[in-house]
């Protein structure tokens, strides 16, 4: 085992950003933190992260466009991302895979579900590395 894999959770709301940094540092995850599509963009000049847990509902840019913006630049077209929105209406989730999410969690988010996507999308990541 070399470093943790590196999470980068986009999130506006701060008590969710608190939240999934506890449950996920306590996994033994390493987390950046962005509260808005401006900010993860600067961030991700210096970091190609593990993973991308990714708010839809924000004030600038929303987590649909964010990630469709990622998807075009080659360094992060194949980033697991992992959408997560309060929105619970029909289509929500054909919408963030069609805008290029790899995975969909509804809030308030279910500790379980978030750890099954995790491990899902980083073993996948590292068997590609290898
Ligand atoms: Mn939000």
């Amino acid at each position: 085992m070399s470093s943790k894999p590196i999470i980068l959770c986009v999130e506006d709301n701060v008590r969710n950003r608190t939240l999934l940094r506890r449950i996920l540092q306590h996994q033994g995850y390493e987390i950046q933190e962005a509260e808005n599509a401006n900010q993860a963009l600067e961030t991700l000049e210096d970091l190609v992260p593990d993973l991308i847990l990714m708010d839809i509902n924000m004030p600038d840019i929303d987590g649909f466009s964010l990630t469709q913006q990622l998807r075009k630049k080659p360094k992060f077209a194949n980033i697991p991302i992992i959408a997560i929105t309060a929105n619970v209406m029909k289509g929500d989730r054909e919408r963030t895979l069609e805008a290029g999410c790899d995975g969909y969690l509804e809030k308030p988010i279910n500790i379980e579900k978030l750890t099954s996507q995790l491990s899902l999308f980083l073993n996948d990541n590292r068997k590609n590395d290898d």
